[in-house]
């Protein structure tokens, strides 16, 4: 009996670490963002794939859904978000498809670029982990992608400006940032809008 349960965990089964168990259900639903300025090193690591517990686990659903109220937040009002910007080191984006009606927020679990093809655009870039620097950034007009949904391989094409913000959250996931990749970084904000981004105040439980 032992040996069934151990071979058939529950669904509530979740490997995660006690760590980031706290990071994602100790926070409100609004969840802190990583900035370059503070937490780096979580920003510059490689995530791994989702394994099979992770996939199945509560705890990406709602690591899942606070990543989604924190994209779409108004405080934060970005077009797409990856997990180790909320200091999860795993291979789960959120990206709003423009290129599709109602321009949707979509999630990806286990996300690669397999391909970039098409025409070298540069157009300006931010991100919330890099506040509050613009900068522009030279990106193909295509990719192909492939991802997990519901256990199964997905591969699509997609192009435009969405092609876009998924070669950023990709980046994320492989520890680089859009600055890696920018011919010129600004700022359009105020000194004072400067500082309160460095000021942006970390909490107690990203502490590790
Ligand atoms: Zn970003």
């Amino acid at each position: 009996m032992l040996l069934v349960v151990l071979l058939f965990p529950g669904r509530s089964c979740s490997p995660f670490t006690s760590w980031e168990k706290r990071v994602i259900q100790e926070q409100d639903s609004v969840l802190y963002v990583t900035t370059l300025w503070q937490d780096s090193s979580i920003l510059r690591t490689p995530s791994a794939d989702l394994s099979s517990a992770e996939l199945r686990s509560a705890l990406l659903k709602t690591l899942e859904a606070k990543m989604l109220r924190t994209v779409t937040d108004p405080s934060q009002d970005g077009v797409g978000i990856a997990a180790p910007q909320v200091g999860i080191n795993r291979r789960v984006v959120w990206v709003q498809r423009l290129d599709k009606e109602g321009e949707p927020f979509e999630c990806y679990e286990n996300i690669r670029i397999d391909s970039l093809f098409g025409e070298t655009v540069l157009l300006e870039e931010g991100c919330l982990s890099v506040p509050p620097l613009r900068g522009r950034v030279p990106r193909y007009n295509g990719v192909k992608i492939s991802y997990l949904s519901n256990g199964q391989k997905v591969t699509e094409t997609v192009e435009g400006y969405t092609a876009r913000i998924f070669q950023h959250e990709c980046d994320h996931l492989d520890g680089i940032l859009y600055i890696d990749r920018a011919d010129t970084v600004f700022t359009h904000t105020s000194w004072a809008a400067t500082r309160s981004a460095f000021d942006y105040i970390r909490p107690e439980v990203m502490n590790k």
